[in-house]
């Protein structure tokens, strides 16, 4: 690692070591004359170290994250940083204003990377982004939560051949870990391609914050940040338990159209041809039960309890025999967060603004 800090660029404007500052990326003309603009903030340390992007709202209705790099910035820690902190709170600024996962041409940015510099909309976003968040960091961590009426236990999503990915992933104290290797065009995706390990910490509903899930995602990244040496260690904390990886995981779809009862909870362990909802006809006629195809950890279910047949009702990760050390370690989780969370307010409104 170089012993003096590098020069760090962005959107035309040099941020020099020590400095901190809210940077606008220029993206793309609006039709209204306005030009659309990314902010970035910049926090480099005085100390050399990696270059880490911390990103949320790619899909512009997957609003969690946002508020974790919110809570990030105001962390005391980051005046004592080695390296570079990118943080962007929300990068498709279209989709964030209209509440949609989208941008207007309708395209998914998170499925157009590296997009274009002369191509449509998404194109230009993505391939922004890209040239310059992504290229100019080490490391990524990516924030996103289930879509609409979907919410996801927290979970990270990485390809954990990768032994730099891996070691974020043990470093981030979630109970699981999917090892999704994908060709998708997705920002991790292509982050990966460059050599630059990205995870994706997935986790909550769409449009909601979640409080727990919240302070998880904080304390996951400062727990990456002194992994890979940009904050100091505490001696005081626990090192994190070991997330329990899978590689399969599978949507239960519904089996015929009705009202939706669900019997199990995000999180909740199940096995093999336990019946975890009921599908009802809303006039008492018929009820059918939505099957278990496996053991395995609720990762992920719809809130809408209103359902066509065919529609996703739960997501499963196949665990086998592992299945019982998932669930005491999603009990864990559960009690650190909860008792954090009733000690302390969410909110510290003795902390003084940041200038
Ligand atoms: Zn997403």
């Amino acid at each position: 690692m170089a012993t003096h800090v590098q020069p760090l660029t962005l959107g035309g404007v040099e941020i020099a070591a020590g400095q901190r500052r809210n940077i606008d990326i220029r993206v793309a003309p609006m039709y209204t004359h306005d030009d659309l603009s990314i902010t970035v903030q910049v926090v480099r340390g005085k100390r050399p170290g990696p270059t880490l992007f911390i990103s949320a709202a790619l899909h512009g209705d997957e609003i969690n994250g946002v508020e974790i790099i919110r809570r990030l910035l105001q962390h005391k820690s980051l005046n004592k940083l080695a390296g570079t902190l990118l943080a962007i709170p929300i990068v498709n600024v279209y989709g964030f204003l209209n509440h949609s996962r989208y941008l207007p041409d309708g395209r998914d940015l998170n499925r157009s990377f590296p997009g274009s510099a002369k191509g449509s909309l998404t194109g230009r976003v993505a391939h922004t982004f890209l040239q310059e968040i992504v290229l100019k960091s080490t490391h990524g961590i990516d924030l996103h939560t289930g879509s609409r009426h979907r919410t996801n236990f927290p979970q990270i999503r990485a390809d954990l051949d990768d032994p730099a990915t891996r070691s974020m992933t043990e470093a981030f104290g979630v109970p699981l870990a999917i090892d999704a290797k994908i060709r998708d065009g997705s920002l991790r995706e292509c982050a990966g391609d460059a050599g630059i390990p990205v995870l994706l910490y997935e986790a909550g509903e769409a449009l909601r914050f979640d409080e727990i899930y919240v302070r998880a995602g904080v304390k996951g990244i400062l727990n990456v940040m002194r992994s890979i040496g940009m904050l100091r260690k505490s001696r005081r904390a626990r090192a994190p338990a070991l997330p329990v990886i899978c590689d399969q995981t599978v949507w239960v779809r519904a089996p015929e159209s009705g009202v939706l009862r669900t019997l199990v909870a995000l999180g909740a362990k199940v096995t093999s041809g336990q019946v975890i909802a009921l599908v009802a006809d809303p006039l008492g006629s018929s009820e059918t039960a939505v099957i278990a195809p496996h053991h395995g950890v609720v990762i992920g279910r719809t809130n809408l309890p209103l359902v066509y047949e065919g529609d996703a009702t739960f997501h499963i990760a196949r665990y086998g025999r592992k299945v019982s050390t998932v669930e005491k370690q999603v009990e864990r989780f559960h009690e650190e967060h909860q008792a954090a969370s009733a000690s302390d307010p969410p909110e510290d409104i003795s902390r003084a603004p940041i200038a």
